[in-house]
């Protein structure tokens, strides 16, 4: 898709340029009195978290922003293969693929060995994360992801849509109801920012209140959160700009390191003309801000383009810049219970996203980190708002994602300090060793990070570790469960497995059957599946509620190697009738063959085979032989309610 030729544009990208219009903000509506789930920030975290908890219609939720409406320009644009894979469970990949720009290459550029005055390009090789997923890293406005959220928030059977226009004054948490699930400990008090309701204040109880509201959040502040890490001492300028330049790789995300000027980043943009560059700008000293650098959108066009030398920057349009600075920080705690507290204590109050990590743009981690924060966090609060899982399910969120903020700590100092070191340009080859080809090599090393597809969680109750990982050692256990396609049996449908682990709330198992045909009886797939539907012991029998589908709660999956196997010939289980009318899911087992071999892909001990248990965020929770029906049982005991 091309746009933006005649200027940037914001709003639906599937409407044409001539045509496009920035979304209306809602009617401003008076907040509710009370809800289950108060969120505060309409960014990534904060609209990701509000677009799961919108599908329960048992549950009540409101978010609330202080800006005026959606957002339009600006901030992140990078979106991550696991992001796109996230944007797959809320089944709505499809229009961000569209529109984004995929990044397939990455360019070099350094001082030019025989005129170190001038860049030249060092080298271009392909983008390191080509494969790790079936999406690709694309680049689009942060906006549109919000936008495509805020859709399906809308189209929700809550119909979900944020209170724009209300800052949060403060928030307290009634210590001495926490501990009571069925209490509203939470109270938070907005203010009105529109010009006709100014300084309107409004209050809110809430069960729960995640803060989603950035690096400068107030909820952290009213918990009494601190931020840990190094704070400010660089600033960034970033600017998205249509522009005619005869440097080579403006349409491929080029690292360039000048001589004596600093570097540059560019980001080739959607709709093929835009562009983002980052600019590198000064040290900044102990207490100074970004703003108080005092520089325009001009200083950043004049330093990128003497960076740039002797290639040509004709800026024709700024659609969008900011000058910024950010520490690499993490706070000290994501909740609100105090370190060293009992392990049953149940936390009411959470911070995501920017509001508990902080760190530079360079790596496109922002958003990509904050989202899936609470898609770890969102399905979490749903299970235990809906009694279907014991409230110690919320521990595990600090626990698993404040790792996964020091990693992306950890990964942003050093991509940083990469970025910004001054190659010693044209004394020997080995000067590039300190310059672009560290980069190119972090890239390559930080690869599973960075497209944020190796991301685990360590071994916990809900996390089981690694004893059985031989039976199917493309699956690691508490990493996302990869797609990869097989075929359907009713139909010969190849079909993406990973695209069946929807953002619903349902636990799944993928049975991975063994050499054995499941049409006999005494093989361990068919056991495992007469276990599963039958024994008293049975997970989805004792969480499934009575009169509910089979599997509204755990659904359960086959992949059988077998090439003789018929729809009709498998067991109820596998095909069950659902809903008021009792139609038949004719979509849950799949085979292997030739061109679709997950067996393959997925290295399953095909003599064995194994069965898999999938979160509903997508991370695999636990791997098991076929036979170990007890192990699944346990599993599942330690925190699911009956
Ligand atoms: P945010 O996106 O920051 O969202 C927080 C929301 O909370 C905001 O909408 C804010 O208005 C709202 N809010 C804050 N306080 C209150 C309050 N008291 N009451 C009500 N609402 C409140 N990342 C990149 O990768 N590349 C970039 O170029 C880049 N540029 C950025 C430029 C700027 C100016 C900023 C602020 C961030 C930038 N980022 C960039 C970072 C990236 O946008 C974030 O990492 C990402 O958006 C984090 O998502 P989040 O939902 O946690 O927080």
């Amino acid at each position: 898709m091309q746009y933006h030729l005649n200027g940037f544009k914001p709003g639906n990208y599937q409407v044409s340029d001539e045509a496009r219009e920035p979304a209306l903000p809602p009617p401003l509506l008076d907040l509710p009195k009370a809800v289950d789930v108060l969120i505060v920030g309409c960014g990534p975290a904060g609209l990701a978290l509000a677009r799961q908890l919108a599908d329960f219609a048992d549950i009540k939720t409101c978010i609330v922003e202080q800006k005026p409406g959606p957002m339009l320009f600006g901030q992140a644009d990078g979106i991550s293969c696991r992001t796109m894979e996230i944007m797959e469970a809320f089944n709505s990949s499809e229009r961000l693929v569209k529109e984004a720009y995929p990044l397939h290459q990455n360019a070099f550029w350094e001082p030019d060995a025989q005129n170190p005055q001038r860049i030249k390009r060092a080298h271009k090789v392909a983008d390191a994360r080509l494969g790790l997923s079936e999406f690709t890293h694309g680049v689009v406005n942060q906006a549109r992801l919000h936008d495509i959220l805020l859709d399906g928030m809308a189209h929700s059977v809550t119909h979900l849509v944020p209170h724009y226009n209300r800052r949060l004054l403060e928030l307290t948490v009634d210590r001495d109801l926490t501990q009571d699930l069925q209490a509203y400990p939470i109270t938070a008090i907005f203010e009105r920012n529109d010009a006709g309701q100014s300084s309107k204040v409004e209050t809110i109880q809430a069960r729960y209140v995640v803060g989603c509201d950035g690096a400068r959040s107030a909820v952290r502040k009213c918990l009494g959160i601190e931020l840990q890490g190094d704070s400010a001492n660089k600033a960034w300028g970033v600017m998205d700009v249509l522009l005619v330049t005869d440097f080579p790789d403006i349409r491929v995300k080029s690292f360039i390191q000048s001589k004596d000027h600093g570097a540059v980043m560019v980001v080739p943009r959607e709709g093929g003309y835009l562009v983002r560059l980052y600019v590198e700008l000064d040290l900044l000293g102990k207490d100074q801000r970004a703003s108080q650098l005092e520089l325009g959108v001009d200083d950043l066009i004049a330093r990128a383009q003497r960076i740039m030398n002797p290639y040509q920057l004709a800026v024709k349009e700024v659609a969008w810049w900011s000058i910024y600075e950010v520490g690499q920080r993490v706070a000290e705690r994501f909740d609100d219970v105090p370190a060293g507290s009992p392990g049953d204590l149940i936390p009411r109050a959470f911070v995501a996203g920017d509001a508990c990590h902080t760190h530079s743009p360079k790596g496109g981690w922002g958003l990509n980190t904050s989202l899936p924060d609470t898609f770890n966090l969102g399905w979490k609060l749903a299970a235990v708002l809906r009694g279907k899982s014991h409230p110690k399910l919320l521990r595990t969120y600090a626990a698993e994602r404040r790792k996964v903020a020091f990693m992306l700590i950890d990964a942003d100092r050093e991509m940083s300090a990469l970025v910004a070191t001054r190659p010693s340009a044209g004394k020997d080859a080995a000067s590039a060793k300190t310059g672009t080809a560290e980069i190119e090599h972090f890239i390559a090393r930080q690869n599973g990070f960075i497209a944020g597809t190796s991301i685990g969680y360590d071994e916990s109750w809900l996390c089981a570790g690694h004893r059985h990982q031989a039976l199917a050692d493309g699956l690691p256990v508490g990493q996302r469960f990869r797609s990869a396609q097989a075929v359907r049996v009713a139909d010969g449908c190849p079909v993406p497995l990973g695209h069946l682990n929807k953002a619903d709330g349902r636990w799944r198992i993928f049975i991975f059957g063994d050499a054995r045909s499941p049409l006999d009886a005494a093989s361990k797939s068919a056991r495992l599946i007469a276990f599963l539907a039958d024994a008293e012991t049975s997970p989805v029998r004792q969480y499934t509620p009575a009169g509910a589908d089979i599997d509204s709660v755990i659904d359960v999956y086959a992949v059988f190697q077998q090439q003789d196997l018929a729809i009709e010939q498998m067991p109820d289980f596998l095909w069950p009738a659902k809903g008021k009318y009792g139609l038949r899911d004719y979509e849950k087992v799949f085979q292997t063959n030739e061109t679709y071999d997950v067996f393959e892909q997925y290295g399953v001990d095909r003599a064995q085979g194994c069965m898999v248990v999938v979160r509903p965020d997508q991370h695999i929770a636990n791997l098991l032989p076929l036979d170990d029906h007890a192990a699944l049982s346990r599993f599942f005991e330690a925190f699911m309610l009956k």
